[in-house]
């Protein structure tokens, strides 16, 4: 048997930390005190998630599973800032969800946005040539840089179709897929033929063509986890449109029946949106039909139940343009497919700021620093004001401008934390 088909992984990404600024001071030939030149840290590469249409699944984060980007190089010495760390691109096939792990809310759906940062590198920390003023002369400090971050995601695979084939295996689900699309999917005369989904695109006459989806045939049983199956259905999630493909032929004497019944059972299992989805019924195998009686049957059933019944052999091309056409015209009434919207709500990483900050001061300006700090700012978006408030409430609380106050700051001065520099005002 092939390969498993890879479909969801669990991965561990860390963006890079930013580097250290530096302190240095420049020298030269008959000049004393040559003044401050450390220069910055480079920031910390980012973790990037990029779409790879050569791509069809999960395998390669199958042993894979730590990705981390570079740290940013530490600043030098006459005024050189350290290297930006290289951003560490993922690659991923069209269609995968990232969900965070802990929670499942999802992060992105990579369907239609190409590239999406997962975590942004570090920032690198401020050289002592920032911290020049004009009484501090040799100022012999500089900043660290940020720290990366790390985070644990669940990929999972969804495929993109308009329709998805569904039906017992054996039905001629792959063999309909070759005949109305240019896909080879295999296939062969035992259950259990596709092991991973196949997609093909279908032309229809007038310029309308949409994506046509085989999926490993689904089992009895299969959303209780009972084997092949259960997980595949969530490559039709997605589909717009369901064909339910039955062999009516009554050649491996089996009940068609029973066999549509127990399909949309697991389906209605798995998902009962998804049993709801539109479907149509394409009866197949007609060119072996051995009783006419079981197909009639089997259409009273179906048109009972408010389906539309199309007769087909895919094996002989028989019914399966009409088939396609007429689902391409239903197709043009239904929604596009699902893109999943963001559902994940970044929660502020817990920070315990009662430890004590170190400051420093000269000329109006208030150098703070501290681990906790670093960290919380590593986790702060500055350009989302939600984001910007709670860390002022943080800051608050920690008491630090009470602490500033203290110390004699006065209104109009400067703050500088790491690189964000702000006016004080009480
Ligand atoms: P899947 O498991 O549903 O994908 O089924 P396949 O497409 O692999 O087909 C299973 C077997 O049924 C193969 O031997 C096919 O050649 C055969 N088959 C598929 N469609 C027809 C058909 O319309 N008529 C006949 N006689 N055989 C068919
Ligand atoms: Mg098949």
């Amino acid at each position: 048997m092939a390969a498993a088909f890879v479909d969801t992984a669990r991965i561990t990404v860390r963006s890079g930390a930013g580097g250290n600024g530096a302190v240095s001071f420049h020298r030269e030939k008959y000049v004393a005190a040559g003044g401050p030149d450390g220069g910055d840290g480079g920031r910390g590469g980012d973790i990037v998630v990029r779409i790879d249409d050569h791509m069809s699944t999960l395998m390669d984060f199958r042993y894979k599973r730590k990705y981390t980007a570079e740290n940013g190089g530490n600043g030098q010495g006459k005024r050189c800032s350290g290297k930006d760390g290289a951003p560490l691109v993922i690659k991923v096939p069209r269609g995968t969800v990232i969900r965070d792990a802990d929670t499942n809310e999802i992060i992105c759906d990579m369907s239609q946005t190409e590239s999406f940062v997962l975590c942004r590198g570090g920032n690198g920390g401020w050289g002592n040539k920032h911290f020049a003023t004009p009484t501090r002369q040799v100022p012999n400090f500089a900043k660290a840089g940020l720290p990366g971050r790390t985070r644990e995601v669940v990929l999972e695979l969804k495929l993109l179709a308009d329709v998805g084939l569904v039906g017992f295996p054996n039905v001629g689900k792959s063999t309909l897929l070759s005949v109305v699309t240019k896909a080879n999917p295999k296939i062969a005369n035992y259950h259990f033929t596709t092991l991973w989904p196949n997609l093909g695109v279908v032309f229809v006459d007038e310029g309308a063509s949409f994506v046509l989806a085989d999926i490993p045939g689904i089992i009895e049983g299969a959303a209780e986890g009972a084997g092949l199956g259960h997980d595949f259905l969530r490559h039709v999630d997605r589909c717009r449109l369901l064909i339910h493909v039955v062999d009516v032929s009554g050649s491996e004497g089996r009940d068609p029946i029973a066999d549509f019944e127990a399909i949309n059972a697991e389906l209605a299992e798995y998902s009962p949106e998804l049993a709801a989805r539109p479907m149509i019924v394409a009866a197949n195998k007609v060119d072996i039909l051995a009783d006419q009686s079981l197909l009639d049957k089997f259409r009273a059933h179906v048109e009972g139940k408010g389906y539309e019944l199309f007769e087909i052999s895919a094996a002989a091309h028989q019914g399966t343009r009409e088939l396609m056409a007429h689902t391409a015209r239903l197709l043009g009434d239904l929604p596009p497919v699902t893109v999943y919207e963001p559902t994940y709500v970044e929660r502020p990483p817990e920070v315990d700021t009662s430890a004590p900050l170190q400051i420093e001061h000269e000329d109006g300006r208030w150098f703070v620093d501290g681990p906790w700090l670093q960290r919380l700012m590593a986790n702060v978006n500055f350009g989302d004001y939600e984001s910007r408030s709670w860390f002022d409430k943080k800051l608050r609380e920690s008491g630090l401008f009470d602490t500033l106050e203290e110390m004699g700051i006065q209104d109009g001065d400067t703050v500088c934390l790491y690189n964000l520099e702000f006016e004080y005002q009480r």
